[in-house]
């Protein structure tokens, strides 16, 4: 999520509750589509339909879309599924901090959370990537915990500090249908890790009742490809960020992930084989594929050379970056003398040469007004 557009959302989101204004929960019903095949009748495989769909001829629509978990709720997997990582919580392993906490009896590991799901709120976002907003707006449902905690967090009041409410998984359900009911174009999971077992559980109640809808996984990127693996079928469109290349910095900045570059490059091949190339539909609009977001950071913290040529060597090069230039110092960056500034013009200006040198040709590069108050 873009920062600065993140933080004036949840304040807006803040007050919107506060006010009693927020959106209220409720539900629909709804029907299918027939599997393509090709000329000769042969079924195309789901990657191949991801690159008709999105490569070229573009000629799919979000009419005729059909996300991809709902095959998998018609045959009663999308369930097995949700419950198979719900019993992971026993001893949980969601995430590579692996606490071994037992969730299902109230207990709290890293993340803070246990398997009471927790929400920040939920609201159509027009601060997304642009074929993820279009006019409707991104379907964002803010969940409350983190289980990666970067000290330069925007979201610090929610990720690190808890803010949110308890919620049911039928609420949940119903918050994804009520966004479908208002025009977004897709429901988008921030900070899912460590209730990913209870997204699943609320997408196969709400895909029975008519939520059609493709599914964003708006996560840090330091998830475990195990889990990763779990989600195949069910996830439509995979946002990660790709925050450090050093374990180091990732220790230093992100409570001791130092594990950061060789988990999420890992997923990264994962959550790519399962979704392929993200490229917009004929109405401009992102249904399927793989978006990396990159935050350069100040004083090359971030390692953004080493990330675009890791992209470039291991990804297609049409790989979908968002290049994100909002970097500020915020919660506890002032403690951090290289972290504690903006980045200036020369490192954005740097970190776009270097994906261009590495070859990558499908960049989200962020305009020249942004930097008029550098
Ligand atoms: S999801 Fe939370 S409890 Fe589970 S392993 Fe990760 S930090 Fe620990």
């Amino acid at each position: 999520m873009k920062a600065q557009s993140r933080r004036l959302f949840n304040k807006t989101c803040l007050n919107l509750a506060l006010s009693g204004g927020f959106y209220a929960v409720t539900s629909q019903v709804g029907g299918c589509a027939e599997k393509e095949k090709t000329a000769s009748g042969a079924e195309i495989p789901e990657h191949d339909r991801n690159e008709k769909l999105m490569n070229g001829k573009k000629e799919k629509t979000g009419a005729e879309f059909e996300p991809a978990y709902l095959k998998l709720h018609k045959s009663g997997e999308l369930k097995n599924r949700g419950e198979g990582l719900w019993s992971m919580m026993k001893s949980c392993e969601l995430c590579p901090r692996k606490c071994g906490v037992n969730r299902l009896e109230g207990e709290e590991g890293f993340c803070h959370a246990s398997s009471q799901l927790e929400i920040s709120s939920f609201n159509p976002h027009f601060g997304e990537e642009k074929p993820l907003v279009g006019k409707g707006g991104s379907g964002t449902i803010f969940l409350t915990n983190c289980s990666l905690r970067c000290v330069f967090c925007i979201n610090w009041e929610i990720s690190h500090d808890g803010r949110g409410s308890p919620r049911s998984i039928d609420d949940m359900a119903g918050m994804m249908l009520r966004l479908q009911s208002i025009g977004c174009h897709n429901i988008n999971v921030v900070t899912p890790t460590h209730y990913s077992s209870h997204i699943i559980l609320a997408l196969d109640i709400a895909a029975g009742k008519g939520l059609r809808l493709p599914v964003v996984y708006n996560t840090c990127g330091w998830e475990r490809p195990e889990i990763i693996k779990m989600l195949d079928g069910i996830v439509d469109i995979y946002l990660p960020d790709f925050k450090y290349s050093d374990g180091l910095m990732a220790a230093k900045y992100s409570t001791d992930a130092k594990t950061y570059p060789e988990i999420t490059r890992a997923a990264l091949l994962e959550m790519h084989r399962q979704v392929g190339v993200a490229k917009p539909a004929v109405d401009g609009i992102m249904y399927r594929g793989l978006m990396i977001r990159h935050l350069v950071m100040p004083n090359k913290v971030s390692g953004t050379k080493q990330v675009v040529e890791w992209i470039a060597e291991n990804l297609p090069k049409d790989t979908y970056l968002n290049l994100m230039s909002q970097y500020r110092p915020m919660h506890r960056a002032n403690e951090f003398k290289e972290i504690n500034r903006k980045i200036n013009r020369k490192e954005y200006n740097n970190a776009v040469k270097w994906a261009k040198e590495a070859g990558l040709t499908n960049l989200d590069i962020q305009g020249w007004p942004l930097w008029r108050n550098l």
